[in-house]
């Protein structure tokens, strides 16, 4: 299925790896121009080489097709710094995204009790603040050109909250309830969405560290660590980052465009209620 929306501009948040580099994979294997970003260069950098050859790859398979940018821009994207040097990339479309997927990386996992004002501001900044700033930075002109798609990456634990995981608990639901009422204000009726995915258990470098970190704090094999999780999800594995590129890329499709306000949560079947 084509998804309509080869030549748009897509900004893909912390991109180089995992779930943000799934979406902005399957984005450029739409013909989508992507401006990616992450905090370490040099896989950065490798990614988007990896990039560049989809993109060939993309535009030689069909005549009068161009091939779609692709633009790294190594920063964190929790400050203020890393978000201007995103919209100021060079060769970049600055504030006039088409797609804006907002990801970061998730707070740490603790105790409650042990969470001071400034663990809550960093969560904050990260899960909640960041993606707002970028969503007040790009949704205007997305309404005035009338197309917009935005994507949040949260976490299934804005439905099903996980103990150890309280700052992300707390930061996502918070861009969850703001982005719920921003998606069903004017801005609706101009083109434009905003919707979230949940992901349960991908298999990432993230889930890698916290099995290394079950393994060693338990005693148990890291194989055997990872068995246990598998088991207790319904499709007995954990998801792809390609699975969830995919569904970001129907986000942000065209056919896409009466879904807005939603969150989607793709875990295999691991949330067991009816709704
Ligand atoms: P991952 O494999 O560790 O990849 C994280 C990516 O984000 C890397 O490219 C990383 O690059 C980049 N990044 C992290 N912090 C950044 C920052 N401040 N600024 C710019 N880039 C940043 O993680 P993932 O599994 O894809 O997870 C993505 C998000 O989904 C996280 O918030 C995670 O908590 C959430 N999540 C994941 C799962 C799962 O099963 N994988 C489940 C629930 C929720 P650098 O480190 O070089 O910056």
């Amino acid at each position: 299925m084509d998804l309509g929306i080869a030549g748009k501009w897509a900004l893909v948040c912390a991109a180089s790896k995992g779930l943000g580099r799934g979406c902005a994979q399957a984005l450029v294997n739409e013909g989508v121009n992507v401006v990616i970003n992450a905090r370490g260069a040099d896989a950065l950098k490798d990614t988007a080489r990896q990039f560049k050859v989809m993109a060939a790859m993309w535009a030689a398979a069909a005549p009068g097709r161009v091939a779609p940018q692709v633009i790294a821009v190594a920063a964190d994207i929790t400050t203020e710094e890393g978000r201007a040097a995103v919209l100021n990339a060079e060769g970049g479309p600055g504030r006039n995204f088409d797609i804006l997927v907002n990801n970061a990386g998730g707070p740490p996992p603790g105790d409650f009790r042990d969470w001071d004002r400034e663990a809550w501001v960093k969560a904050l900044d990260a899960n909640m603040l960041t993606p707002i700033a970028l969503i007040q930075t790009v949704i205007d002109g997305m309404a005035e050109r009338g197309f917009g798609r935005i994507v949040n990456i949260t976490s299934s634990s804005v439905k099903a909250p996980i103990d150890i995981l309280g700052l992300s608990n707390g930061a996502r639901s918070g861009l969850t309830g703001f982005v719920a009422g921003v998606a069903r204000s004017s801005i609706a009726a101009q083109g434009v969405t905003i919707n979230s995915i949940l992901p349960g258990k991908f298999d990432t470098d993230r889930i890698a560290g916290t099995i290394a970190a079950t393994a060693q704090k338990t005693g148990k094999s890291e194989a055997d660590v990872r068995a246990a999780q598998q088991k207790q999800i319904p499709a007995g594995r954990y998801g792809t980052a390609e699975e969830f590129g995919a569904i970001c890329a129907f986000l942000c499709s065209q056919q896409a465009a009466y879904i807005t306000g939603q969150n989607i949560l793709p875990d295999g079947g691991a949330y067991p209620g009816t709704y």
